[in-house]
Formats: structure tokens, C-alpha cells, sequence
């Protein structure tokens, strides 16, 4: 009996370590094969009981992964597709073709990915001008299944800066750049779960201005971030690009806001004002301004919707430095009050902070952002108790000497487990990717 006893003693005590062998052996990241600045808008979606996310990896060809929140065991990643740009070794890793994913109403996964503006050997461009790769759409051969994919033509191959929209009703909004700089963006709309789309509408027009004597060709152009708004809205956060030739630069300029109704198909300014497509400059000066920046330059950020059915944006600016983007920027954080935008503070946020935004009361706002400190790249939730008038930081996800971050917008229909995708930046295909919840890392 005595022996019994020790023996399974003995057992249980192995099978302690095996499990906590087991444990321990696990890491914070997912993959440790993603590319470049790997992860961009909307690239995950929670779905029944099971978070997909899709990034890009070896070659700049999209990657996905999933996790089932039940089984707490992850799928993948496997490679979705085959972009044209990533091949050419003599090239820089361009970074435009980053994968944007969905999931259909009848659980088929679509990935867009692959485009910077498309090449003139692909047909002529109608609503812009040409760059590189091609826009391609794929889609999983079987639903909730990851591992096998075929290519759909059914989108427009000029796109870049791909992204995807799932309206509650199934209607799939595909937005996107309609080629280089110097191009309409625009939107496709799907209404049978990704087999056919509309042709592509404008939104903002890209058109030719008066040029200067050391810029003879300028153009207008626009950095726009699309998120789901209340019901049926679209909701849009954008900056102007001053295109400018031959001395081109990264200039970009001001802050605007407007909202798509995607049950009436109509689009409208904050003061619930019809806009007509596309918008030109002058109108976006009008009838969109949320801030006019003046000297400073831009970089776009995103645009909420609060309980009280309030629109937030935020933006990046910072005075110009001389250099081709402008240099250091800082979050800033506005909202509308009925009657006018007002401006935050945004006090304590760090230079360069960047990501997204959630904002769970008039006083309550959370960003989780990536920055650098001293010499650690970090990812950290920041979080307002005033309104943005003052941040201070809540937790801290990611600490790393030298690392840089790539975070992808919050994932659609999040699981509280599984909150937001973010990937290291790396030129060599092997940047770990990870996915953030309440818990911290979902572990692999
Ligand atoms: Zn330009």
C-alpha cells in the first residue's frame, strides 16, 4: 500500500513538472516571422469564440494566425497569399501591401493586401496615378479555416493603404488610396459576402492646384482612418498631404472629420450637414475642419465615438524640422461639443506616441500607444480621468531595449482576452508578433 502511495506520489509529482515545464516554456509572442512594419489598421476580428489576425511577413506576403479563446490554443500562421512587391531584393521593404482581414457573414476570411498604387503594365489607372505591387483580395477555401486560401479578382488592383469595414448587417467596405499619391481614395462595397464589389466611389479628390515657382506641380491629397461609428456610421478622421513637385516631401496638414450613414448612403459633417462625393479641398476646409494646424505638420490618426454619442479624433503634430516627415510628433486628442471642436491638452503624453483610442465617459480616455523611452521601444496603456486634459500611464505591455513597435488598430468585435495586435519592426523576417488583452499577452 505504502509503495502505491509513494508511486503515485512520484507520478503526480512528474506530472506537476511536465505541466509547469510546459508553462513556462511558453512565450509572450505568437510568430517570430514578420517583416518590415508588419501590422496596420484593421487587421484582426474576433468571431465566434476565436480571435483571426493577419499581418505581414517573409517577402511582405500576408500572414495569419488564430486563437481559439476556449481551447486556449493557437492556428497558424499560415502564409495567405502572394503579394507582388517583397521579391525584388534590390528594392526597399515598402511596406504599403500590409494585410487588412474580415470575416464574412458566412465565416469566410478575406484578406486584401499587396498594393502600392498598382504599375501602368496592369491597365490604366482612372482615378490616380501609378507606384508599385498590385491591390489583391484572397479569401479562406473553407470558413473558420485558415490554412488554404484563392485569389479573388473582383477589386480594383490600384489600391493601397487597404482596409476593411464589417457593418452589423454583413456589408463589407473596402477603402483604400486608388494608386500613388496623386489619387482619389476611395471605397468598394460589398454586399454578397465578398464575392462581387461595387465599383470603386471617391471620397476625397486628389486634383492638380496651382503649382509655385520651386514646386510647379502640386496636387492635393489625403490621409484618411476609417472606424465603425454608431449604427450604421463610418466615421472618418483625415489630414491633407500637399503634394507637392519636384521637391517633393511628407507635408501634411490640418485635422477633419466626417461620417458615412451606410444605410442612407450618405455622408455628413459633424453638424449633421450633407456632403457630396467626392470631397474637394475647399469643402473639407469648409465644412470638415476639425483644427487648422497652421506651421505644424501632420500625420492622421483615428476617430471614436463615445457613449454619449460624441465624435473624438485625435492627430499627430509637431512643429517642421527640416527633414522629409517633419520630425517628432505629439498625440493630440479633440472632441466636439455640440457647438465646436475643442482641442485637449494632452498633456504628459510622451513625443512620438502613437495608436488607439478609447473613450469610455466625458472625462475617461484610454490610449494604448507605442513610443520610444530613453532607448526602449514601448507599448503602454496612457490613460485620461479629465477629459485629455492631462494622461499619465496606467501599464506598460511591452518594454524592450532598441525594439520598435507596429500596432494594428483595435480588433474588430474584440474578445476583452485579445485586445490588439503588435508586431516588433524588423528588416530580416523575423519580428515576433503578439496579441494584447486584459491578461497581458496571449501566450503561445
Ligand atoms: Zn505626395
Amino acid at each position: 500500500m505504502k509503495i502505491i502511495k509513494r508511486l503515485t506520489f512520484l507520478f503526480l509529482m512528474i506530472l506537476s513538472f511536465i505541466a509547469c515545464a510546459q508553462n513556462t516554456s511558453k512565450v509572450d509572442y505568437f510568430a517570430s516571422n514578420a517583416l518590415g512594419n508588419p501590422v496596420t489598421g484593421n487587421a484582426g476580428e474576433y468571431y465566434k469564440g476565436v480571435t483571426y489576425v493577419s499581418y505581414q511577413g517573409a517577402l511582405e506576403d500576408p500572414y495569419v494566425a488564430a486563437y481559439d479563446h476556449k481551447t486556449k490554443t493557437w492556428v497558424g500562421p499560415f502564409k495567405a497569399g502572394t503579394s507582388l512587391m517583397g521579391k525584388d531584393k534590390s528594392r526597399k521593404i515598402d511596406n504599403h501591401g500590409k494585410p487588412t482581414l474580415v470575416i464574412d457573414k458566412e465565416g469566410y476570411i478575406h484578406i486584401v493586401f499587396g498594393g502600392h498604387g498598382g504599375t501602368p503594365d496592369i491597365g490604366k489607372n482612372p482615378l490616380g496615378n501609378y507606384h508599385y505591387g498590385k491591390q489583391m483580395h484572397v479569401v479562406s477555401k473553407k470558413p473558420l479555416d485558415i490554412s488554404s486560401w484563392e485569389v479573388l479578382d473582383n477589386i480594383s488592383p490600384f489600391g493601397t493603404y487597404s482596409q476593411f469595414i464589417k457593418m452589423d448587417n454583413g456589408d463589407l467596405y473596402l477603402f483604400y488610396r486608388h494608386g500613388a499619391h496623386r489619387s482619389d481614395y476611395v471605397f468598394q462595397k460589398s454586399v454578397d459576402n465578398g464575392k462581387t464589389f461595387s465599383a470603386p466611389i471617391s471620397i476625397l479628390k486628389s486634383k492638380k492646384i496651382k503649382g509655385t515657382a520651386e514646386n510647379p506641380v502640386i496636387y492635393d491629397s489625403w490621409y484618411p482612418h476609417f472606424s465603425k461609428g454608431k449604427n450604421y456610421d463610418i466615421i472618418v478622421a483625415y489630414n491633407y498631404h500637399v503634394c507637392k513637385g519636384p521637391k517633393h516631401d511628407g507635408e501634411r496638414q490640418n485635422v477633419y472629420y466626417m461620417s458615412f450613414d451606410t444605410n442612407k448612403n450618405e455622408w455628413y459633417n459633424v453638424k449633421n450637414q450633407k456632403l457630396t462625393l467626392p470631397i474637394t479641398k475647399e469643402v473639407a476646409d469648409l465644412s470638415t475642419l476639425v483644427y487648422n494646424t497652421g506651421d505644424l505638420w501632420t500625420h492622421n490618426g483615428h476617430a471614436t465615438i463615445d457613449k454619449n454619442r460624441i465624435p473624438h479624433v485625435t492627430s499627430y503634430e509637431g512643429k517642421y524640422d527640416g527633414t522629409v516627415h517633419g520630425g517628432p510628433k505629439s498625440l493630440k486628442h479633440y472632441y466636439w461639443s455640440g457647438k465646436k471642436w475643442i482641442k485637449s491638452k494632452s498633456k504628459g503624453l510622451p513625443i512620438g506616441a502613437k495608436g488607439d483610442i478609447i473613450v469610455n465617459s466625458s472625462k475617461e480616455i484610454l490610449l494604448l500607444v507605442r513610443y520610444k523611452e530613453d532607448d526602449f521601444g514601448m507599448l503602454a496603456w496612457w490613460k485620461s480621468n479629465n477629459g485629455g486634459k492631462s494622461f499619465y500611464k496606467k501599464e506598460v505591455l511591452l518594454k524592450e531595449s532598441k525594439a520598435n513597435y507596429s500596432l494594428s488598430n483595435f480588433i474588430t468585435n474584440a474578445n476583452p482576452e485579445a485586445q490588439i495586435l503588435v508586431a516588433e519592426k524588423n528588416n530580416e523576417a523575423k519580428a515576433k508578433v503578439y496579441i494584447f488583452g486584459e491578461n497581458g499577452a496571449v501566450k503561445r
